[in-house]
This record gives structure tokens, C-alpha cells and sequence, in this order.
């Protein structure tokens, strides 16, 4: 004890102590207050408006919270002792103005200043999700977003496979699968969702009984029919993001231009034989993206774009390129990285190659520019 008091001496001289009345008045003016208390500490509530990073990773991931090393910042802890510490360690990390607030979040509640209970993972969550919480990126905040967000998916076949699996494990806490098919025999050399024993079953059913088998505690909505322009709007409005993994032109057009309406992200793929696209359409987005019209203003005749059964497929490449959209899902959501607005992926099997290619909103398309 003698050792951390004459320490704590040492940082108090070193360290500026404000006082609770004036780290409020500061975070209204820009100063970011940082609050660096425990989890179990934090769910018992934390100053409105604070930061939150507890003193264990601080280090690592303090810069994806607060990159600028000039923001002003006022570290809060529960008595004012451990963020004399964190404030010592912040100025040596190379951020220019930190003080801590004396007497912490006791003398900040007992004063009156406003208090939240933030949400807060459980047990079960941060043990489920841990490799997620390491990530700076995705973290704590981000896994809270993860299970608040809704998805709803067309289609619950090649493509829906591996999106819906991968993103019921990352934790996306409701699933909405849109499909009236039947799982049929031939389905199975890709369909990774369904099983033999489950041939004849709706796939919504079948998908909705091995995502909850593998994920228990998020929530998969069954939309057992076929879109159409007079159900579409009550289904769209009810998620935070779609993904089109349909096989077929005219429910693409469909969700398309009810994302456009709605001001939805939409996740694009598609596959073909080797060969798989992927895209975000968000013409709402910040990006400002292209539409899929802003591609191909109409439907080509039929003819020319046969569906999977009449084309074939390589049973493998719905995993690529789900994958792939499932990656781009979670970016938006998390808004992290640079999801491919404006941009159309493609992949080639056969040579093992991706290209890139630019695509531009068109200034003129009658939808989303219109719309916007
Ligand atoms: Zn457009």
C-alpha cells in the first residue's frame, strides 16, 4: 500500500484533477469523458454520454475510440484513483489534454450529474462472442449492434446458406427468411441449411431449425411465401438490411427498387456456373451508391439470364460468394471498412481470380435518382 499511495502522490501532482461539475460542463463543449470502469461496474450505470473503455484494453483499442490525440479528455473511474492512472498513461500514449475527474462516477452521481445504464452483453454473450469482442473494430459496442440488427433474407437456398449460417453465428440477432420453395434432392449438392432427411419440407422451415439448433438465442422470422409488389413493403419495413440471395430477374428488380424506396442497404450476389458477383446497393447510403437499376435499367429478356437449374452450378461457389456477402452485411452494420458501394466484385473459380470494377450511380436512372 505504501508503494501505490506514494505513487498516487506522485500522479496527483503530474495529473490535472477537475472536479464532476466541470467535466459536465466540458463534455457539452466538445471534452470526451471516459469512463474506464469495469463491465460489471458500467451495467450498474455510467455517466450519460461517456465513453466507455475498460482499463484492460485500453491500450490496444483507446485510438478506435478516440483518434484524434488532441480531443480533450476527462477520464472517469469509480473514486477518482484508477484514472489518475489511465490519465498518466493516455498523455505517454501521446494524447495532449487529459485530466481526471476527481472523486469519479461516486462523487459524479452523488452530485446529480445524468447517469445511463448502457446495455450491457451477458455472461453467455462475451463467452459466445469473444473473438469478436478482441476486435478494436467490432468490440463490446459492436456486438450490441450485431444482436440489435434485423436482416432479412431473400432466399434461403444456395446463397441463403452460408449468409444465413455465418450471420446467425456472428450474432445478428434477428433473421428474417423469405422462401416459398421445397427442399428438393438436387438442392443438397449446395443448400448447406437443409439435410436429406428434410426433402419435401418448406427450406424457410428447415433453415429456421438449423439456425436455431446452432444459435439459440437469436430470432429467425419465417416469411413462407413469395414476394411480391403487395407484400414486399410490410416485410422491407420491419428490417435494417436485405439481402437478395434470389435466383431469379424479376424478384431482383423486386427488392431492388423496394430497398431504393425504403432507403434500405442492399447486399448483392449472384452466381453463375464459376462465377460469382457481389455488390452493395445503397443509393441512401453515405456513399451515395448506385441502384441496381443504375446497372441495368430493365430485365433482359429471359433467355439470356438462365437461373442456376437451367445454368448449373459449382457446388462451392454460393459458400465464396455468401461468404463474401455475409462480410459485406456486417461492415455495413458495423460500419466498418469500405463496403462495395459503387464497386461490383467479381470472382472467377476456374482461375481463382477477383477483379474490382467501378460502377458508377447513373445521374439518370429513373429510380434512385429520382427517388434521392
Ligand atoms: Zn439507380
Amino acid at each position: 500500500m505504501k508503494l501505490q499511495n506514494a505513487r498516487l502522490q506522485l500522479l496527483k501532482q503530474s495529473v490535472t484533477e477537475i472536479s464532476p461539475e466541470t467535466a459536465a460542463q466540458r463534455l457539452s463543449q466538445g471534452t470526451v469523458l471516459l469512463d474506464v470502469r469495469e463491465n460489471e461496474e458500467v451495467a450498474k450505470g455510467s455517466p450519460l454520454g461517456a465513453i466507455r473503455q475498460s482499463r484492460a484494453f485500453l491500450e490496444f483499442q483507446i485510438e478506435t475510440k478516440i483518434s484524434d490525440s488532441n480531443t480533450p479528455i476527462a477520464v472517469i473511474c469509480a473514486s477518482g484513483a484508477r484514472s489518475l492512472f489511465v490519465a498518466d498513461e493516455l498523455s505517454r500514449m501521446g494524447y495532449s489534454n487529459v485530466s481526471s475527474v476527481k472523486g469519479g462516477f461516486s462523487a459524479w452521481a452523488e452530485q446529480g450529474f445524468p447517469v445511463e445504464t448502457p446495455p450491457m452483453l451477458s455472461d453467455y454473450d462475451r463467452d459466445r462472442y469473444a473473438r469478436h469482442l478482441a476486435i478494436p473494430e467490432v468490440g463490446e459496442e459492436g456486438q450490441q449492434k450485431l444482436l440489435s440488427s434485423r436482416i432479412a433474407l431473400v432466399g434461403a437456398g444456395g446463397l441463403g446458406s452460408p449468409l444465413a449460417y455465418y450471420l446467425a453465428a456472428a450474432g445478428v440477432g434477428t433473421l428474417g427468411l423469405i422462401d416459398d420453395d421445397h427442399i428438393e434432392r438436387s438442392n443438397l449438392q449446395r443448400q448447406i441449411l437443409h439435410n436429406e432427411g428434410r426433402i419435401g419440407q418448406f427450406k424457410v422451415d428447415s433453415a429456421a431449425e438449423t439456425l436455431l439448433e446452432f444459435n439459440p438465442n437469436i430470432v429467425v422470422n419465417k416469411h413462407k411465401l413469395r414476394l411480391s409488389k403487395d407484400n414486399i413493403d410490410e416485410i422491407f419495413e420491419d428490417y435494417d438490411l436485405i439481402i437478395d440471395g434470389s435466383d431469379n430477374l424479376p424478384t431482383r428488380y423486386l427488392v431492388n427498387d423496394a430497398c431504393v424506396k425504403h432507403q434500405l442497404p442492399l447486399v448483392y450476389g449472384s452466381i453463375f456456373r464459376f462465377e460469382g458477383q457481389i455488390s452493395v446497393f445503397w443509393p441512401a447510403g453515405p456513399e451515395e451508391g448506385p441502384c441496381y437499376r443504375c446497372l441495368f435499367p430493365s430485365p433482359p429478356p429471359s433467355e439470356l439470364a438462365p437461373s442456376c437449374a437451367e445454368a448449373g452450378v459449382i457446388g462451392v461457389l454460393p459458400g465464396v460468394v455468401g461468404t463474401l456477402m455475409a462480410t459485406e452485411a456486417l461492415k455495413i452494420l458495423l460500419e466498418m471498412g469500405e463496403p462495395l458501394t459503387g464497386k461490383l466484385l467479381t470472382y472467377d473459380a476456374l482461375t481463382s481470380s477477383f477483379s474490382t470494377l467501378k460502377i458508377p450511380a447513373d445521374p439518370e436512372c429513373e429510380l434512385c435518382r429520382k427517388a434521392c
